[in-house]
């Protein structure tokens, strides 16, 4: 078959061990990046999931990467190499990371839920909640638990897969967006990605076990097609994010329910602890923020993981 030298438009779903699966308008084409692009010193991956991608087509079902468009966000980590770091991108041009908890059965784990988000804030990365198994718990008592988050302006979800409750709300929420998906094992984000489409858990759970096992930057990463047209991806990498380089100041601007208010605090360089005419105590004090909240904040700011 003659080589086309048109460049075809892509988005990168899977990646393994220097191959780069991309999805197409002329379908999917397994390519390799293009020599020129791998010249230099290496700072970072050249592609990840989720990058848009311009490719040559060698035949069918191969292609060459010859070009990766500036990423619009990503979930990234810096790993530390011996000489200098190497930013490993978990998934480029994501429009959400969907945090899974579910209410009960594993009971919630607040403190890495407002670690995750921290992490999301920082990468600028915006967040939505699902707060599943419902039914263990009734409507009530779900509310009770995640109203918290609600209230500072995250959309959570509640939902019950085994029920079939809330399954519009999590399908509209992916939409036709790039998730990352990722919450605690047994919150059932296999169990609500089966709901919405038969199979696609088992198809996520491959992936994220085989993640789990690897160490390295070339073990496989993949997202998932959804029938309204997003993609997901399970991120069980975003646990190991450590929350490099954060000043603890920083940590203020990653909670919105206290970024918006250190600047009443009678000193700027207030710690929120102790000094008086703390804007962020008094509003803790009176109850409008969240005590475990607060507490993850100072955590956080502490520099506890
Ligand atoms: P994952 O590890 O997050 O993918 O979780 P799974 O989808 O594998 O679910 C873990 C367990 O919780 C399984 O036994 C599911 O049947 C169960 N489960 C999942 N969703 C629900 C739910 O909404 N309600 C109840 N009661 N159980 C659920
Ligand atoms: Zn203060």
């Amino acid at each position: 078959m003659s080589s086309n030298k048109d460049l075809i438009s892509g988005l990168v779903i899977r990646t393994q061990s220097g191959f780069f699966t991309v999805d197409s308008d002329q379908g999917r084409l397994v390519c390799t990046l293009r020599g020129r692009l791998k010249r230099g010193a290496r700072r970072g991956d050249l592609a990840a999931i989720g990058d848009r991608v311009q490719v040559t087509r060698l035949d069918e079902q191969r292609g060459v990467i010859e070009r990766v468009e500036p990423r619009q966000r990503m979930l990234a980590r810096l790993a530390p190499l011996p000489r200098g770091e190497y930013l490993q991108v978990i998934i480029a041009n994501l429009n959400q990371a969907v945090f899974v908890f579910a209410c009960a059965d594993p009971a919630p784990r607040f403190r890495m839920l407002d670690r995750f988000l921290v992490i999301a804030e920082k990468q600028g990365v915006p967040a939505a909640i699902v707060a599943n198994k419902v039914d263990l718990v009734g409507g009530e008592q779900a509310r009770e638990l995640f109203q918290r988050y609600e209230a500072i302006g995250y959309p959570v979800i509640y939902s019950s897969a085994v029920q079939r409750q809330g399954l519009e709300q999590f399908e509209a929420l992916l939409g036709k967006k790039i998730s990352a998906l990722t919450g605690p094992s047994g919150a059932g984000k296999s169990s609500l990605l089966n709901a919405i489409q038969p199979g696609l858990g088992l198809s996520i759970r491959r992936v994220s076990a085989a993640t789990g096992k690897g160490q390295h930057t070339t073990v496989a990463a993949e997202m998932f097609g959804l029938p309204a047209g997003g993609y997901v991806a399970d991120t069980p990498g975003l646990k190991a994010l450590a929350l490099w380089d954060v000043e603890p100041a920083e940590v203020d601007g990653y909670f919105p329910e206290i970024r918006s208010l250190v600047s009443e605090c009678a000193f700027n360089d207030c710690t929120h602890t102790h000094e008086p005419g703390c804007a962020v105590r008094a509003e803790v004090e009176r109850g409008t923020i969240h005590l475990e909240r607060y507490d993850s904040y100072i955590r956080l700011r502490a520099g506890e993981e």
